[in-house]
């Protein structure tokens, strides 16, 4: 049904995952929120279900998605955090009303309330993105090692040595391309 979009990358961290939605900053960026119902889709995986979405509440998104991006590459090379990135982060998340749900099973779901869902979700993501600029969750922010990708990903491994936003494409590919430099490297033998 949503054929020619590019698919979602999904990671367990909500505040990178959605930072993720534009991929290759460095390279060929692909933008994996073009529109404003695959902003929609992209919420409803998330857990975060809204009923519309406007282009101005997906230039909303867009505009946190990229100070998000900003304040958590500053934080992960121990630079000053960007003031405008901040200023958004901040006016996004006081401007929702999200609520924390426990559900009977124990679990947590967020409630948005109907009239401003867009707003409400980004408020949920951007007091994620808070959380972990401001180190109170355990891991570590660090950016990816693929050049032509550089995002922002929180790494929770115990060695905290993590290497690359995802393992299925950047780590792959690097691989990959080490794989190919040692071929040429050595010299293959007439078949
Ligand atoms: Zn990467």
């Amino acid at each position: 049904m949503r054929a020619g979009f590019p698919e979602f990358r999904l990671g367990n961290v909500l505040a990178t995952s959605f930072t993720g939605t534009l991929s290759e900053r460095h390279g060929n960026a692909v933008e994996r929120i073009p529109a404003p119902h695959r902003l929609i889709d992209w919420l409803a995986v998330n857990g975060l279900a809204v009923d519309s979405c406007t282009t101005a509440q997906l230039d909303l998104a867009r505009e946190l998605r990229e100070s998000i991006h900003a304040a958590a590459t500053a934080a992960a090379i121990q630079e000053p955090l960007p003031a405008s990135a901040v200023a958004v982060i901040n006016d996004r998340s006081s401007q929702g009303r999200a609520a924390a749900i426990l559900t009977p099973e124990g679990k947590r779901r967020w409630r948005l309330s109907p009239a401003s869902c867009v707003e409400d979700a980004l408020s949920v993501i951007a007091a994620d993105a808070i959380s972990i600029i401001a180190g109170e969750r355990d891991g570590k922010l660090a950016l990816c090692a693929s050049p032509t990708c550089r995002a922002a990903f929180f790494d929770t491994s115990q060695s905290r040595t993590r290497k690359w936003c995802d393992m299925n494409t950047c780590g792959n590919r690097q691989k990959k391309a080490r794989f190919n430099a040692n071929r040429r490297k050595t010299p293959i033998a007439a078949e």
